[in-house]
């Protein structure tokens, strides 16, 4: 018979030293610095989270110095300041390659290649954005003329304007300035 170390002295022996250590006032203090380190550790975390999704929705926000940082003076004029490039002289106005279009200011998937068509304009032209949360659809009354102006629903950037004379599936076109894109 295997004789364990049940014998009541041992055992209260063991549950003092249990009973020592949970319940000295060092031990106390222990336990309070850990309770604030965790709740210090939870705290900064939720900082950081909050940081960064504000970093995130801020985009649309940024003042124009935060642009000029990071983007062309022409990318700038036209993405930023809801200019338009000269027709033709964009590089994507002719391209013929299988790609997906992003935004020049923010990186995100806007257009595809097939969606793209030669409108004859000089612009870059798509039936449709890559998906239709993509991008946001603003009423222009700018220069005394009612107009849909297509921008980057991530960004805010200004990406150019729709009409209702393109080809189907959708009849749309949306006429893009090349430099609000990167392949
Ligand atoms: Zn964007």
């Amino acid at each position: 018979m295997i004789n364990f170390p049940l014998r009541a002295g041992a055992s209260y022996k063991n549950y003092g030293v249990f009973a020592l250590f949970c319940h000295t006032r060092d031990n106390l203090k222990m336990r309070q610095i850990l309770f604030l380190s965790i709740c210090l550790f939870l705290v900064s975390f939720h900082l950081r989270a909050d940081e960064s999704s504000s970093s995130d929705n801020d985009l649309k926000n940024k003042p124009i110095s935060y642009w000029k940082e990071r983007l062309s003076p022409e990318q700038v004029r036209v993405c930023r300041e809801s200019g338009t490039e000269p027709p033709f002289s964009g590089k994507l106005s002719s391209d013929k390659e299988d790609v997906t279009y992003y935004c020049s200011s923010c990186r995100h998937p806007l257009f595809s290649s097939r969606s793209k068509f030669d409108s004859g304009t000089g612009w870059p032209s798509f039936f449709e954005p890559i998906n239709p949360e993509a991008v946001e659809l603003i009423d222009d009354n700018s220069y005394g003329i009612y107009r849909v102006e297509v921008c980057c629903a991530y960004c805010g950037a200004h990406l150019g304007h729709v009409f209702n004379d393109g080809p189907q599936p959708t009849g749309k076109r949306f006429c893009i300035n090349s430099v609000c894109l990167e392949p």
